[in-house]
């Protein structure tokens, strides 16, 4: 009997999901368990090997058999082709470290290595909002930005394998800081980690409670709430936010002329209210021609587009061109 399954296993800064997803893109088991990013490089990467052999030990119990290909998304940058992590944002040890040769090792068998960012648009292209589609621009609103570039039904990988890094195009130079050293990102104002930034620059003091989880920390969720009972401050950071996605999706439909934009993560939960500062930019900014073949939309997998785009790569291995 040939293999039913892949393997997808998605990381993520807090925590790895990892899934037995079928052929045709269905999720059949999904184990989640804590990343333990911390640690030495290769603990962490261990930590992975053993959640793809706990995941194999439950699938052959529900007689699911061996899988056909494993393949990890984790943060990059990476080489997806040689499968070394550059630098991760959420895993200090990753340095220019061999991911793919060592989890290989471990395994005793051959895993792709694949960017988390891609992988989740690899999920919308294949079983999400932008099943059937060829020309897709999917970018990721979360504690980043990250983005994924479906061109011609193919995703864009570059020379080594680390293009699609949407979040980092400059949207207003010398503008705020961003984590990755520049200023002025699309990052540094469309994601979680820029809107704090935003509302602490507005409110010049203590963060009110209203913008706060339960413990503490500042939460897009919390600033959404905020904005239904129409808080100022959340408002007009969430239209300083969409102007500046606006202005970054007016270059990406100029440049790639998709038919849609896809956007997910967290802060893509407040589009609504993010959604007439980016109309006005994109339409004072792009090509109208263009931007009328183009729809933006909401991803529609959730939490497991990770793990189906993993499995859509460990099927579709990325090739060097
Ligand atoms: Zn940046």
């Amino acid at each position: 009997m040939s293999p039913r399954y892949v393997v997808g296993l998605d990381m993520g800064g807090t925590n790895i999901r990892c899934a037995a997803v079928s052929i045709d893109g269905e999720v059949l088991l999904l184990l989640k368990s804590s990343s333990n990013s911390g640690g030495p490089a290769h603990a962490v990467a261990d930590n992975l090997a053993t959640q793809i052999q706990r995941l194999e030990d439950a699938a052959r119990k529900k007689g699911l058999g061996v899988p056909r290909a494993i393949c990890a998304a984790v943060p990059g940058p990476l080489n997806v082709f040689t499968g070394t992590v550059m630098a991760a944002p959420h895993v200090a040890a990753w340095h220019t470290y061999p991911l793919k040769t060592h989890l290989e090792e471990k395994l005793g068998r051959s895993v792709v290595v694949e960017n988390d960012a891609n992988a989740w648009a690899l999920g919308e292209f294949w079983r999400g909002a932008a099943r059937g589609l060829k020309d897709v621009v999917l970018l990721t609103l979360g504690t980043g930005v990250g983005g994924g570039l479906i061109v011609g039904g193919k995703i864009v990988h570059g020379r080594s394998g680390m293009a699609g890094e949407l979040g980092h195009v400059t949207v207003e130079p010398r503008g705020m800081p961003c984590d990755c050293g520049a200023l002025g990102c699309l990052e540094a104002y469309a994601s979680s980690s820029g809107m704090h930034r935003l509302v602490a620059n507005r409110i010049r003091g203590t963060i009110p409670a209203r913008y706060l989880d339960s413990e503490g920390n500042f939460s897009v969720r919390g600033l959404t709430m905020a904005a239904r009972s129409r808080d100022r401050i959340a408002l007009s950071t969430f239209a300083t936010a969409g102007r500046y996605l606006g202005i970054a999706i007016a270059g990406f439909i100029n440049i790639f002329n998709p038919e849609l934009v896809v956007l997910g993560g967290g802060v893509a939960g407040a589009l609504s209210f993010m959604r007439e500062s980016m109309m006005k930019e994109v339409k004072s900014q792009a090509f109208s021609a263009v931007t009328a073949e183009t729809r933006i939309v909401r991803a529609a997998l959730g939490p497991i587009g990770g793990v189906v785009g993993a499995a859509y790569a460990a099927l579709n291995p990325p090739r060097p061109h």
